[in-house]
């Protein structure tokens, strides 16, 4: 199965995404987490990108591409994988048909995750993310057993500089300026389907199983 999911940053992509791919046994590719990871190993990727992440906006588009062009051809990408986070333009979006076309698959479904603002910045202002092995978690849904620690490593949580309230608001209006492009281009392949993602996890989650029951997706 191959799936590509959109939506706001706070609309529960990552969520989603972290349980279809346990449930449907491929990986889950988070251009945010891949740069996140970059970020706390210093690489030189991580230097380049920080700069952008920190400050909610978009990292260039040629920055990003080539990192999923590199992650889509791993091996454990060739039997399906989940996108979360790409593609966020319409440049990306075609540069990713073209990298697809290269590799001979196509994407079985576009998953668009609608949510209003104050859902987003609730959510993420309530994020907590581990420092060290980037578990996330939230202040209210779900909280870790000790405050500000991370129940799987120990380690301490930490409030995303680009989920401060000032920053979730700049990444929402970027958001906002590409979707409509996006969506469009999306719509036209007649493989996009539109969620609601300001129910709870679990039962997005079961309409999405159900979802992929009606187009015989496994
Ligand atoms: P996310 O975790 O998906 O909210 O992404 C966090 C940040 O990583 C974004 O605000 C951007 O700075 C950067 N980023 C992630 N994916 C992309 C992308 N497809 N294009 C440009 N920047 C991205």
């Amino acid at each position: 199965m191959r799936l590509i999911l959109l939506g706001p940053p706070g609309a529960g992509k990552g969520t989603q995404a972290k349980l279809l791919a346990k449930r449907f046994h491929i990986p889950h590719i988070s251009t945010g987490d891949i740069l996140r990871d970059q970020m706390r190993a210093s690489s030189t990727l991580g230097k380049k990108v920080a700069g952008f992440v920190k400050s909610g906006e978009l990292v260039p588009d040629e920055i990003v591409i080539e990192v999923v062009k590199n992650r889509l051809a791993k091996a454990d990408a060739k039997c399906g994988f989940i996108l979360d986070g790409f593609p966020r333009t319409l440049n990306q979006a075609e540069k990713l048909t073209t990298v697809l076309k290269q590799f001979n698959i196509f994407v079985d479904l576009i998953l668009y995750f609608g949510t209003s603002p104050s859902v987003s910045i609730e959510r993420l202002s309530g994020r907590r993310v581990c420092k060290s092995c980037g578990r996330n978690f939230h202040l209210i849904n779900m909280p870790p057993e000790l405050e500000g620690i991370c129940d799987s490593c120990g380690s301490e949580l930490y409030l995303r500089d680009d989920d401060k309230e000032k920053t979730v608001k700049k990444r929402l209006a970027i958001y906002q300026s590409q979707t409509t492009n996006l969506i469009n281009h999306y719509k036209a392949t007649g493989k996009l389907r539109e969620i609601s993602g300001d129910s709870e996890a679990e039962k997005v989650f079961t309409q999405l199983v159900d979802m992929f029951g009606r187009e015989s997706l496994n």
